[in-house]
């Protein structure tokens, strides 16, 4: 296969490569120049109906296709993407800003990785059985629920699209699916891997549009009857305000404002490492990134200084630069709301330690999307930055006395995806993680992941929970048959 970046693209419906029904596009611009470099499809309802007449078409065959075909076909749209590791890094990165050796190393690696995972998963997903003692039995069945929706963002593109389409295709259902519009390449590009991958057509469709006018579509289709949604909490809510009247299931992975809980008997060095990466990577823009950082009283001078002499070392610039650390933020949108956050925090009383501003590019960067890796301190719980979802290079610094403080502080949040917890003290970590509210809890270490673990929030940070057999359920509808014998 040659993948190449077109400068149209083009929906994925029915097995085929379609013009938007209205003829519309939508400008693709490259944040690390601020060019516009392609076009995309701003689909509509008309769209979305024909790739729900496509899936319905095609979801009698694929519910019934035998598990070791599904899982042929599953598995070799992850060769595929393996194999094709260079052109789809490079799709990811013009269209997100991220460092290409990130997108190498991270994330079209993981979503073979989903792929690869759902599809030897299908072959040993199995059902419960439950006897009486009278001799009735009752067996569970899980059924593929039919034509069903997944909707992702722009952070992680590849990474968390897959996250969804993979274990929704292997569970048998046909999927209607809508990449986000500000990073529709790599979406897109395994359009012509599935076809190349020998998918039947119309057990995935991939439409390109906004929110309001496709995204919407999807959620508000009748005939779609499962949304699994990531994304930001405000998206979340007016979906849930369309999907629950209609009593669709719904997945709910949303924002985030996540505590990294620093104690001073912590490994210093590894903590100091990994403390760097979880505020920074991806240029703050991973919804598990630990963006208020709490700090014991006593190391919190020492802290603050190694910290900004380890920021001071993450160069910003031309992703396409291997010394880069960090790239360009997605889009002038959120470079504009992320600068607008900033001196947000500064008006409220808070310390630019380090960084604040946004960075000029050079050559081909020159219009490019850069900001400098911000640590703010001074500010109290209560204030909007420390409420609210920056979603940008920014971490604020906190310092706490007592364990009881750390976790007040950290709890002062609507949301609750993640947290990180320091120390060495196992009876504490223990202590600390049951009474954490968050979903997803790392002591001693960041975005360590396995595929099989429940991964999802607390409170405003979502509604159900993804990955492994979870994820395998969520895509499944479950009849109970009980037989007296
Ligand atoms: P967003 O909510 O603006 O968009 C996400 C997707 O939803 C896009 O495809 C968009 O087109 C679509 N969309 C927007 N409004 C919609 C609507 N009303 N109906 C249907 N679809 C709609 O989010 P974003 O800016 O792309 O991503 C950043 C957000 O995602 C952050 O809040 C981040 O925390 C969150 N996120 C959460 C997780 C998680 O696993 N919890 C992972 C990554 C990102």
């Amino acid at each position: 296969m040659d993948l190449k970046a077109p400068e149209k693209i083009l929906n994925y419906i029915g097995g085929e490569l379609k013009a938007p029904a209205n003829g519309k596009y939508i400008d693709n611009i490259n944040p690390a120049t601020g060019e516009v470099y392609s076009q995309i499809p701003d689909s509509t309802v008309q769209d979305v109906e024909a790739a729900v007449a496509a899936a319905k078409a095609a979801f009698p065959a694929w519910s019934k296709t035998p598990a070791e075909e599904k899982f042929k076909i599953l598995n070799r749209i992850a060769e595929l993407i393996d194999q094709n590791l260079d052109a789809l890094a490079l799709a990811e990165t013009n269209d997100n800003g991220k460092p290409l050796w990130l997108s190498k190393r991270v994330d079209i690696p993981r979503a073979s990785s989903n792929f690869r995972f759902f599809a030897t998963g299908l072959m040993h997903f199995a059902t419960e059985s439950h006897n009486m003692e009278n001799g009735t039995v009752n067996y569970t069945l899980r059924q593929p629920i039919g034509v069903v929706g997944c909707i992702s963002p722009w952070n992680l593109p590849l990474y968390l699209f897959t996250w969804k389409i993979a274990p929704a295709l292997a569970a048998g259902n046909c999927v209607i699916s809508k990449p986000s519009e500000v990073t529709p390449m790599t979406g897109y590009l395994l359009s012509l891997i599935c076809k190349e991958a020998g998918l039947p057509a119309g057990v995935l469709n991939i439409l390109h549009g906004t929110g309001p006018n496709c995204g919407s579509a999807i959620v508000s289709h009748p005939e779609i009857k499962a949304i699994s949604f990531t994304g930001s909490t405000r998206a979340g809510k007016d979906i849930a305000s369309i999907a629950a009247p209609m009593f669709k299931k719904l997945s709910l992975e949303l924002g985030g404002k996540n505590p990294n809980i620093i104690f001073a008997d912590c490994d210093w060095e590894k903590m100091m490492r990994t403390t760097l990466q979880s505020s920074f990577a991806n240029q703050g823009q991973i919804c598990l990134c630990g963006s208020r950082i709490l700090v014991e009283e006593n190391i919190y001078e020492k802290f603050k200084t190694e910290f900004i002499e380890r920021a001071k070392k993450l160069t910003v610039g031309d992703p396409l630069d291997e010394n880069s650390k960090q790239g360009a933020v997605v889009s002038k949108m959120h470079f504009d709301k992320v600068l607008g956050c900033i001196e947000l925090a500064k008006q409220e009383g808070g310390i630019i330690l380090f960084g604040g501003k946004a960075i000029k590019g050079t050559g081909h960067c020159e219009n490019g999307y850069f900001i400098e890796p911000t640590i703010i301190e001074g500010l109290g719980p209560d204030c909007r930055t420390n409420m609210e979802e920056i979603f940008g290079p920014v971490v604020t610094l906190q310092s706490f006395k007592t364990e009881d403080e750390a976790l007040a502080l950290a709890n002062c949040s609507d949301y609750g995806l993640a947290a990180t917890i320091w120390t060495q003290d196992v009876s504490r970590a223990n202590r600390v993680a049951g009474q954490v509210h968050s979903g997803i809890i790392w002591v001693n270490c960041w975005l360590l992941r396995d595929l099989r673990t429940p991964f999802g929030g607390f409170k405003n940070s979502g509604v159900g929970r993804e990955g492994g057999w979870e994820a395998m359920k969520f895509f499944t509808d479950v009849k109970n048959v009980c037989i007296d014998l």
